[in-house]
């Protein structure tokens, strides 16, 4: 069997002595989306900075392709790793022209960077937009360039930290949509932040819930929506009604009426979904 485009196995960080990612596995293959998707501060950057290796892990490794980048004492750099990044604060240079932003990390004469370039523009719907400077664009356009860049060099793995939620709605579905069609196109592994569950539907093949630091459940998008492990996980997804019942005679009494509870004890609280 061929190895994992990413795998990463038992992260952990600490800061301060408190778990900021706690002992995450995931694999992802060549051409996956991949959502971790959680609440504010639950870790999701951290774990998103350690597999492109500008956060360094306690324990645990990450693997490209089924070669070691990382480990707790070892680290290959940034640079060498072929990952390509899209954050929500994306920054364009702002001292370069359109093309010149998209061919950055290219290598080569410059009339190949620049025809290089000039596909990726018509690829994201920006044909003619080379010789303009960053300025000049609206925010999607400049998104749009932010991706042609990131996916020039041809990235084995793309990390997005929440990159879409700094667009109006108007242009985000569109934009998103489009990403995801490049990165799968071009059989990159995806690795996406989002606290967003709708986003996380509708675009991840297989959703990552993080608590606390750690993966809570692992599975395709509805199966998690249909099957949440827990009441925190259902309530992520959907607005629904919680009720606290104290359990008699395997019956649980709510102010909305009794709920059979077999096989638990008389005196125990019990939360209804
Ligand atoms: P998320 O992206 O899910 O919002 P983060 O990965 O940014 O969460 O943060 C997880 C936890 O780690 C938070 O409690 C955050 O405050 C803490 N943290 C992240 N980076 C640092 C750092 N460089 N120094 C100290 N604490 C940090
Ligand atoms: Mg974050």
């Amino acid at each position: 069997m061929s190895n994992p485009r990413l795998e990463i196995r038992n992260l952990s960080r600490r800061f301060a002595g408190q778990f900021a990612v706690d002992d995450v596995s995931l694999r992802l293959e060549p051409g996956q989306v991949t959502c971790l998707l959680g609440p504010s501060g639950c870790g999701k950057s951290t774990t998103l900075r350690i597999v492109a290796g500008v956060e360094r892990q306690d324990s645990g490794e990450v693997l490209i392709d089924g070669a070691l980048v990382c480990d707790g004492t070892r680290s290959q750099p940034p640079e060498l790793r072929n990952i390509g990044m899209m954050f929500q604060d994306f920054a364009l240079f702002p001292h370069l022209s359109v093309w010149e932003n998209v061919a950055f990390g290219l290598k080569g004469a410059k009339s190949i960077r620049r025809a290089r370039a000039e596909e990726l523009l018509e690829r994201v719907d920006l044909a003619g937009y080379g010789a303009q400077m960053p300025h000049e664009l609206s925010g999607g356009e400049q998104q749009r360039v932010a991706l042609a860049r990131a996916v020039a060099p041809g990235p084995r793995i793309m990390l997005l930290d929440e990159p879409f939620s700094g667009l109006d709605d108007r242009l985000r579905d569109g934009i998103r949509d489009e990403t995801l069609e490049v990165l799968r196109e071009a059989g990159t592994a995806v690795l996406m932040v989002t606290h967003d569950p709708g986003e996380a539907m509708k675009m991840a093949d297989e959703i990552a819930l993080m608590r606390d630091g750690k993966i809570v459940q692992k599975g395709a998008p509805y199966t998690i929506y249909n099957s949440p492990i827990d009441k925190d996980a259902a309530s992520f997804f959907s607005d629904i009604n919680v009720m606290v019942g104290k359990v008699k005679g395997a019956l649980a009494k709510t102010p909305f009426g009794e709920f059979f509870a077999p096989g638990h004890a008389d005196g125990t609280i019990l939360d209804i979904v």
